[in-house]
């Protein structure tokens, strides 16, 4: 088992191979044309940045800028509105799992918008982010906002569910925190995660302009590194959602492959682009055998 992921290692964190690959990708959490450097592991898949674009400072510093923003924010994903939709699935997802009770933790609480949602539909939540909002944390008895880091929080309080929606791609030690919150899991309790698929069909398509490379994130998981990891750290069960959780998604978790017609039309449509076609097409080929490649961001629960 790992200590944690370093991004300057020389063999994969997740599966040892030392061969990467290293490219740049468009950052598109910027405005105006930015790089984010990748480094992908040449067997598994699993993926990195390094160097760094953005401390861990200036991440804080983005994120509180972007809750705050009260008119344009820079990407629909600060929207409250849409945010709302979204709690409402992600509390659905807790509702198939067997919790032990009520106690809910949310690392990464942003606005507290998923807080007030969990609060509610009958949890009792603690919402807690660094660049937590605390005035603008919905009053609810069973809602209480804690601006910091699990350190901040009593020592000895545990906790039913932790969730962690969008978060663990933009932790600098993602496993330091998810040993962290084993630890304040009661017997039974479970961890959920939510992260883009690296492993994705969507990825693979769209290539080095995909929504997920971004200065803020600095691990690209999937399903299975994501679930490897965990079991690795003694959580002794693992249970995927079989969608993304996001309004109006309609697709399918397996991916059945690339569409040869549409391969021939942008072929025939762009005779001088034959080669990014080919190989677009060729990883997709290969993206078909991937578990649940056909879901863009995944979300899975992990029980201690
Ligand atoms: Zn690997």
């Amino acid at each position: 088992m790992f200590v944690e992921l370093d991004p300057t290692v020389q063999s994969c964190p997740v599966c040892q191979s030392p061969e990467f690959k290293r490219f740049d990708a468009v950052a598109s959490d910027v405005e105006g044309h930015s790089c984010v450097h990748i480094v992908e592991c040449g067997r598994c898949h699993f993926a990195w940045q390094y160097p760094l674009g953005r401390t861990e400072t200036e991440s804080v510093e983005h994120f509180d800028r972007n809750y705050r923003a009260q008119g344009k924010r820079l990407s629909e994903y600060f929207d409250p509105e849409k945010k709302c939709d979204i709690a409402l699935l992600e509390v659905d997802f807790l509702s198939q799992l067997t919790l032990p009770g009520k106690k809910l933790l949310d690392i990464g609480a942003g606005a507290g918008i998923f807080a007030k949602v969990a609060a509610e539909r009958g949890f009792c939540v603690t919402a807690l982010d660094p660049a937590l909002e605390l005035e603008r944390i919905a009053e609810l008895p069973n809602l209480q906002g804690v601006r910091g880091t699990m350190s901040n929080l009593p020592p000895d309080e545990t906790f039913d569910v932790i969730t962690m929606w969008d978060v663990i791609e933009h932790l600098v030690t993602p496993l330091a925190i998810i040993d962290e919150a084993k630890k304040r899991l009661r017997t039974g309790g479970w961890l959920v995660l939510e992260t883009g698929n690296y492993k994705s069909a969507d990825r693979v398509q769209d290539g080095a302009r995909h929504w997920m490379y971004q200065l803020d994130h600095r691990w690209y998981f999937s399903p299975e590194s994501m679930e490897k990891i965990l079991l690795d750290r003694g959580f002794s069960e693992v249970v995927h959602a079989d969608r993304v959780l996001r309004p109006g998604w309609g697709g399918e978790a397996h991916f059945r492959g690339p569409s040869r017609m549409h391969f021939v039309r942008e072929l025939l449509a762009h005779p001088t682009r034959a080669f990014t076609a080919f190989s677009t097409f060729s990883a997709m080929k290969q993206a078909s055998g991937w578990p649940r490649a056909g879901v863009g961001i995944f979300t899975l629960a992990a029980r201690i």
